[in-house]
């Protein structure tokens, strides 16, 4: 929609049509426009894709996580032979007795000895397969927060903004903890117990198929309790939830206005307000509390059902000598074994479950599509990628507040080499889009591409008038720019922006603690560190947005020898403060309230009579530079 963009130079904006991505997502929305309404939260993935979510995130550790399931499962077997070597003991103390009356200990030398190996081989494999587990969920967990910090940094501002910042804000704490939590503690416990539930009855069955049916007796009882559980304790946390907000309101109002209040004579009233609210509180706390036991109390029952079911079918077989008392014994003690681990089991759930509804608003935000963000592509050398073309724009509109657009529909394109001076009012959108071709900012509409090189050399660097000193020494803020430089190549890149000399003047030259709480530099020192910087990083293209014009004139003459020093062979795009620095550059791009409204040389500009002439007019006071506009 270049229509919108009046261009009167006949110099091409856009000088290589072949860097043109092929295809170009057509916006959804005309650029700048939002139809949207004021919020639409971010979504939330369904059940299907975040458990497909969930295996993607293990696939890298697949093996690991096989061989800590393995190692969980033979902890569980070997510990689950425990019970069975009780019963035999009963059996050899039963026939001894039988036998001759008296027990000689010897006999249970070797079972005890045993269930001594035994104890010792669960609890170490146990803790071994529980530190794989531990190590399994940082891991995905790792991963998670990595794509979702990702993805969550790279969102348009505008769908944040429709989203309001606090479903974000509350995705990124809020659900990202909960999920740490359940991965830390409420899963392994669940995996460890849901395993043990089902080798329990395994190892039942295989005593007896009698025994476990008698143990199934239990699971109808559970089943309803769980179900009578849920049906009641969901409503009645969200009233709790309620209650307890409406309880802190109340809290809040009474003390935060308790002059008002007290002026007004309604301490008495207030004092019932809150009382009210309180019991309120309370009693819904109070009927949880109820809810709880009563939930305990029915699995009890549920638990003794399957006891009895249990003891009854041992008493039952070890009359018709289908098995011994000692094999009787293990089966009761396999459905006691079953109690701990069924009661984990329902309380982890609900953790189980509120983490499963926080993965899925999590991937609900990864799986937000890529399009309309910027978009680095890798350009290495390929035919449709000409060397002159390092950063370009194209169709970007921004806004960021919904209604508000700053920037309409900008094509711009940086040529090796070509240093492009943009100037315009203040407010015009210059900073904008020099955030926004840096890379540091996504266009809500368009697409920014910038050459990436195979040598590792950053693509663009932003230079921006937010000066940083990070406390440390002169040399370690330096090497931000490039870890691992040498003493002589810092020194060299002081050198290049006029630093060195002050540099080496301090108390311990570069190894000097500078920024805050420590020596702090002016401005126009720091203006040149980040120069410096710039020099160090060596990007392919240098985005300067510095305001240099606050240094005074002296220094402000100073810095943009420090600039043309740094910039000097390198492609670049300055926002020109002040007009000399257009003067200087191969081609001045004019901005007008978020357009490109002139592009060109500065005297072919200055001579044209348009709006640059005019900025030049009245900042230069050169009347007859702008002849057509005489004011100035
Ligand atoms: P310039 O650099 O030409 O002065 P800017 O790009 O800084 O222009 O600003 C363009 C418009 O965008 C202005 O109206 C400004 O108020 C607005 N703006 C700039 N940054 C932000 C921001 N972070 N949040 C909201 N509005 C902004």
């Amino acid at each position: 929609m270049s229509a919108t963009s009046r261009v009167q130079d006949t110099e091409p904006v856009e000088p290589t049509g072949s860097t043109e991505p092929t295809e170009r997502p057509a916006p959804r929305e005309s650029p700048g426009l939002s139809t949207a309404p004021a919020t639409d939260l971010l979504p939330t993935a369904t059940g299907r894709r975040t458990r497909a979510a969930a295996l993607e995130l293990l696939r890298p550790d697949r093996s690991l996580a096989v061989r800590s399931g393995l190692v969980l499962v033979a902890a569980t077997a070997v510990g689950l032979l425990t019970q069975p070597l009780l019963g035999r003991i009963v059996d050899l103390v039963t026939d001894a007795a039988k036998g001759t009356g008296t027990v000689s200990p010897s006999v249970l030398t070797l079972p005890v000895v045993l269930l001594a190996v035994v104890a010792l081989v669960q609890g170490a494999a146990t803790s071994l397969g529980m530190s794989m587990v531990a190590k399994l969920g940082e891991s995905v967990l790792a991963r998670v927060r990595e794509r979702f910090v990702e993805r969550a940094l790279n969102l348009p501002a505008d769908r944040i903004e429709r989203a309001g910042a606090g479903d974000l804000t509350a995705r990124v704490t809020d659900d990202v903890a909960r999920m740490s939590e359940a991965v830390r503690s409420a899963l392994p416990e669940l995996a460890r117990s849901s395993l043990t539930i089902v080798l329990t009855l395994v190892a039942l069955a295989v005593l007896d198929w009698r025994f476990l049916l008698a143990a199934l007796l239990a699971v109808p009882v559970q089943a309803w309790t769980a179900q009578w559980y849920v049906r009641r304790a969901v409503p009645l946390y969200s009233r709790q939830r309620v209650a307890t907000g409406a309880q802190q309101q109340q809290l809040l109002e009474t003390i935060g206005g308790a002059d008002t209040v007290r002026a007004h004579l309604l301490e008495d009233e207030h004092t019932e307000r809150v009382a009210d609210r309180s019991r309120e509180a309370v009693g819904l706390r109070l009927r949880g509390v109820r809810l709880v036991l009563g939930f305990y109390g029915r699995l009890h029952i549920g638990e003794y059902i399957g006891l009895v079911g249990v003891l009854f079918a041992g008493l039952v077989l070890v009359r018709e000598d289908a098995v011994s008392v000692g094999t009787a014994t293990a089966a009761a003690l396999y459905f006691h074994n079953l109690f701990g681990p069924i009661n984990a089991a329902l309380v982890l759930l609900d953790d189980a479950q509120s983490a499963t509804a926080g993965l899925a608003r999590l991937v609900g935000v990864t799986d937000l599509p890529v399009e309309r963000e910027t978009e680095r592509k890798a350009v290495r050398g390929t035919a449709e990628a000409p060397d002159d073309a390092f950063v370009s724009v194209h169709a970007v509109s921004h806004s960021y507040t919904t209604g508000t657009p700053v920037l309409h529909d900008v094509d711009l394109a940086l040529r090796e080499g070509e240093h492009v001076a943009l100037v315009g009012t203040s407010g015009a959108g210059k900073s904008t889009l020099a955030r926004i071709l840096a890379g540091v900012q996504p266009p809500t509409h368009g697409r920014v591409r910038a050459a990436d090189r195979a040598d590792g050399r950053p693509a663009a660097v932003l230079v921006s008038q937010e000066l940083h000193v990070f406390a440390g020494t002169l040399a370690d803020d330096l090497r931000l720019a490039k870890p691992g430089a040498t003493d002589e190549e810092l020194r060299a890149a002081l050198a290049t922006v006029d630093a060195l000399a002050w540099a080496e003047a301090l108390p311990d030259g570069l190894e000097t603690v500078v920024g805050e709480g420590a020596r702090s530099l002016d401005a126009a020192k720091a203006q040149q560190l980040a120069l410096a910087r710039l020099v160090l990083a060596d990007p392919l293209v240098a985005v300067l947005d510095e305001a240099t014009a606050e240094a005074g004139s002296a220094g402000a003459r100073l810095l943009e020898r420090s600039a043309r020093a740094a910039l000097d062979g390198r492609t670049a795009l300055i926002v020109a403060h002040r007009l000399t620095q257009a003067a200087t550059a191969d081609r001045v791009v004019v901005l007008e309230h978020g357009r490109v409204v002139e592009s060109g040389p500065h005297e072919r500009l200055k001579d044209a009579g348009g709006a640059y002439a005019t900025l030049w007019a009245a900042w230069s006071g050169e009347r007859d530079a702008a002849p057509a506009h005489d004011g100035g």
